[in-house]
């Protein structure tokens, strides 16, 4: 087993890594920018060094001063988490030439689920259906033009490097083709470095569900039940729960064998998650692949009682899953709600800023992960989620109670947040409903009246 984990990534996940480590009795080593020299990942680990200045490109995507610190720090392996360098083969290989284990599957299954476009060719050669769209991706507004024509209208341009939600324009008619495919280009050169796009079949009001998979050094692949993403905001992910309110029990089996399969066809170790869109009528689509950790991996943390940052850590060491599929069972029902430092009535725009009076909820079936605290400055360099608040319970209302409960616990003064906007969706009939599909916050918020989901003062 390791002796020492260095975790090359901040905020929430990196606190969340040195809990799972504490409980394993393996020391930790915290990497920070100038601007995270306050965060309690910093504070919390058993080390901790500084790697740079505030901007990310400078800090905490920079590989070779991530592996001088791990290398100072003489550690056995290297803790990614989600985001920066967690889906980044040269690092991973750049680990391995330093003589240390990277935390995740090996370059070649990152290679191959990496770019999305790359992804969807994977799952074909696995027999996975796959949104119909193009083969790869589409250099000329022509030839985007002739796929977009022949799988028909609407279409969505999606960029090959994309994540957040960015990179991608739905074209609704051959008239607004092309101004959609130059934005998304630019949207994407500007965001990812990489301008490339790819055009597949737009479905109307489907569902965001996604499996969490694990699988070992020895070939075994489970998987660990589905999550419900389709409370989106601009392609974003807001609220995540588990089990999925839409799926039949067949479906769900039909899902989870399907993504083994993908799985086990790239020989993938170490925790990842399958993406899928689901029409009306229960057709479902793979979209994507993530090869990490995913924010939401509390979710299912809770209705399977398995400790998935620990699991990833023992595997990677070398250790057996001690997993058989017919043994996970899923337990209860859990919710999450991503807690932003963001001001609905401004367009959900990003508001750093220095965090006044801070209460965090508590009591039976809430847990709260969250780098923050009274007196916290939320730097503005990064992305703009201060923490995850999970409630769970016997079944979903309970659960769906727990969080109206705890988000009115949850006080954070002196900047704007997603609480009050997310604790009016609790109450909502539609999503209460199970009615949820990914285009539910644009309509929630056209029916809801403004007093309902803004707090009173604003703050
Ligand atoms: P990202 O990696 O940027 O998160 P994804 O490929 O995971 O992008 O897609 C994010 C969201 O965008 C999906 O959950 C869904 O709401 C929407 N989306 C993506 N592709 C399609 C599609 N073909 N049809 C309808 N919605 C889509």
């Amino acid at each position: 087993m390791f002796n020492k984990i260095l975790i090359a990534n901040r905020g929430e996940i990196a606190l969340r890594v040195i809990r799972a480590c504490r409980e394993l009795g393996i020391k930790t080593v915290a990497v920070y920018s100038q601007a995270d020299e306050q965060s309690l990942h910093v504070q919390m680990a058993d080390e901790a060094i500084c790697i740079g200045p505030s901007a990310s490109k400078e800090s905490y995507l920079r590989p070779d001063r991530i592996i001088a610190a791990a290398e100072i720090a003489n550690v056995d392996a290297i803790h990614p988490g989600y985001g920066f360098l967690s889906e980044n083969a040269r690092f991973v290989e750049q680990c391995k030439a330093a003589n240390i284990t990277f935390i995740g599957p090996d370059p070649d299954a990152i290679r191959r689920m990496g770019d999305k476009a790359q992804a969807r060719q994977t799952a074909m050669a696995a027999k996975v259906p796959c949104v119909p769209g193009s083969e790869g991706t589409l250099d000329t507004v022509g030839e985007a033009l002739k796929v977009a024509q022949k799988i028909g209208f609407p279409v969505i341009i999606k960029a090959t490097a994309g994540g957040g939600g960015k990179g991608m324009r739905i074209a609704h008619n051959a008239a607004s083709f092309s101004k959609e495919f130059d934005a998304a280009r630019i949207e994407a050169e500007k965001a990812f470095g990489n301008g490339a796009v790819y055009v597949e079949k737009y479905i109307e009001e489907p569902r965001h569900i996604e499996f969490q998979i694990l699988g070992d050094r020895h070939g075994k692949v489970v998987h660990l039940g589905e999550r419900d993403c389709s409370v989106q905001r601009r392609h974003q992910k807001l609220i995540e729960e588990g089990p999925s309110p839409f799926l039949t029990q067949s479906l769900r089996e039909k899902m989870g064998k399907t993504a083994v399969k993908l799985a086990e066809s790239i020989n993938y170790k170490n925790a990842g998650t399958l993406e899928f869109l689901v029409d009306k009528h229960g057709n479902f689509y793979f979209m994507e692949m993530n090869t990490r950790i995913q924010v939401e991996h509390g979710v299912t943390e809770e209705i399977t009682d398995i400790d998935l940052v620990k699991r990833q850590i023992l595997v990677a060491a070398g250790e057996k899953l001690d997993l058989e599929q017919k043994d996970i069972k899923i337990v209860r029902h859990a919710i999450e709600v991503r807690i932003n430092a963001e001001d609905p009535a401004r367009n959900f725009a990003p508001c750093p800023g220095t965090i006044g009076l801070y209460y965090a909820p508590g009591g039976h079936g809430v847990r709260l992960d969250s780098h923050v605290y009274g007196g916290y400055t939320i730097p503005p360099h990064y992305d703009s989620m201060i923490g995850k608040l999970i409630a769970y319970g016997r079944n979903r209302q309970v659960a769906l109670d727990r969080m109206y409960r705890a988000l009115g616990e949850y006080t954070v003064k002196g900047i704007h947040t997603t609480i009050p906007f997310a604790r009016a969706i609790m109450k909502d009939p539609v999503f209460r409903a199970g009615g949820a599909t990914t285009k539910y916050i644009e309509d929630f918020m056209a029916r809801t009246p403004k007093e309902i989901w803004l707090p009173g003062d604003g703050r």
